[in-house]
C-alpha cells in the first residue's frame, strides 16, 4: 500500500463545563462531544527520500512542524523508526480556529493513515494514548461518536449515541482566540452559570431531543458572546426559524442548531445566508460510526 485517503470529521460540544483550573494552568473540563458529518480530506502518499511534507488548500495554514498533521506523522514515524518519506495533502472544509477540533481531527486521521500505510498494527487505544501528546482533543477524534470528555478533555467515556437529527453549522467571519476566552473565564469564574452535564447525559440516553436542547449549555458562551455579539444574533436566527436548540461549540465562534426535520433546517439555512452574518454554513448530520 502506497497511499491512503481518510475523512477527518469535526466535533461539536453539546455541553461544555469548566470545573476548575489546575496548578499547571490547564482547565479541568466536562464536555459532551459529538462527531458531525463535516470533514477535511486527508491523503497520505509515500514518496522518495525521507521527508515528511504537506500541502493544503488554505494558504494561511502552516505546512511545517506547526501543522498538527506533520506533528502526528512525525510522532509515529519517530517511535517506529520509519525513514520512508510521506506527503500529506489536506483539503480543509472544517472552519479553522472555530471550536470544531479541526486540527486535532486532522492529526487523528494522519495517525490512522500512518498506522495503516506502515502496518504498525496499533489499536484505537494505542493511537489515543499517543494522540494526547499532540493535543487534548486528539484522543476523542480517534474515538469519535457521542462521548463525555473529562480531565483536560482526554479522559473519555463513550455515551449512548445522540438522537439522529439535522444539524446546521454556522461560522461567522470572525476569529476567536481560545487562550483569550479561557483567560476571560478565569477572571469571572465564580459568577458563571454551569450547565448540568449529568442531566444532559440522561437526556441523551432517553433520546429526547427537546430535553437535550433545554439543558444544552456552554460555559464559554458567557465570555465569548459579550466579545462577539454576532454569535447571539446567529443563535437567534436559528431559534426564530425552528431550531429546537442552538449553541456555540467549544470556545466559538461556530454556532450549531439542532432541528427536527430537514425542511425546517433548510429554511433556517436560507435565513442565515440572507443575514450575511455567516462566512461558512453547512447543513449536515450527526455521525456515530468508528474509524
Ligand atoms: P478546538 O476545537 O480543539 O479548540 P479549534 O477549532 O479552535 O480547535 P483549529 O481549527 O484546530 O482550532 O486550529 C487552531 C490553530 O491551529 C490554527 O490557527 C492553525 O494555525 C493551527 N493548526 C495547525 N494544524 C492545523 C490543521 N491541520 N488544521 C487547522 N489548523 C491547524
Amino acid at each position: 500500500m502506497d497511499n491512503i485517503d481518510l475523512k477527518a470529521l469535526a466535533k461539536l460540544n453539546i455541553g461544555l463545563d469548566v470545573t476548575g483550573i489546575r496548578d499547571d494552568g490547564y482547565h479541568e473540563v466536562r464536555m459532551i462531544m459529538q462527531t458531525v458529518n463535516l470533514f477535511d480530506k486527508v491523503s497520505i502518499k509515500k514518496q522518495e527520500g525521507d521527508a515528511v511534507t504537506m500541502s493544503t488548500n488554505l494558504r494561511f495554514l502552516p505546512v511545517n512542524d506547526d501543522n498538527l498533521c506533520i506533528k502526528a506523522a512525525k510522532l509515529l514515524m519517530k517511535e517506529f523508526d520509519i525513514h520512508t518519506g510521506v506527503h500529506i495533502s489536506l483539503e480543509k472544509h472544517i472552519p479553522v480556529a472555530a471550536g470544531m477540533a479541526g486540527g486535532s481531527t486532522d492529526a487523528a486521521a494522519v495517525m490512522f493513515g500512518i498506522n495503516k500505510l506502515f502496518d504498525l498494527n496499533l489499536s484505537r487505544k494505542d493511537l489515543m494514548e499517543r494522540g494526547v501528546k499532540i493535543g487534548a482533543d486528539v484522543p476523542y477524534c480517534v474515538m469519535r461518536g457521542t462521548a463525555l470528555a473529562e480531565g483536560i478533555g482526554e479522559v473519555l467515556t463513550p455515551l449512548s449515541p445522540m438522537v439522529k437529527c439535522p444539524v446546521l453549522i454556522a461560522k461567522p467571519g470572525i476569529s476567536v482566540s481560545t487562550k483569550q476566552v479561557y483567560e476571560s473565564l478565569d477572571s469571572c469564574f465564580d459568577n458563571v452559570k454551569h450547565p448540568d452535564i449529568d442531566q444532559l447525559i440522561s437526556d441523551i440516553k432517553n433520546q429526547d431531543l427537546h430535553a437535550i436542547c433545554n439543558h444544552m449549555g456552554n460555559v464559554l458562551e458567557e465570555v465569548t458572546i459579550p466579545l462577539h455579539p454576532v454569535i447571539a444574533d446567529i443563535k437567534k436566527i436559528m431559534l426564530d426559524h425552528g431550531a429546537v436548540g442552538a449553541m456555540m461549540s467549544g470556545s466559538g465562534p461556530t454556532v450549531f442548531g439542532f432541528f427536527e426535520d430537514n425542511k425546517t433546517a433548510k429554511t433556517a439555512k436560507e435565513a442565515l445566508t440572507e443575514s450575511k452574518l455567516v462566512k461558512q454554513l453547512y447543513l449536515t448530520t450527526l455521525f456515530n460510526n468508528k474509524y
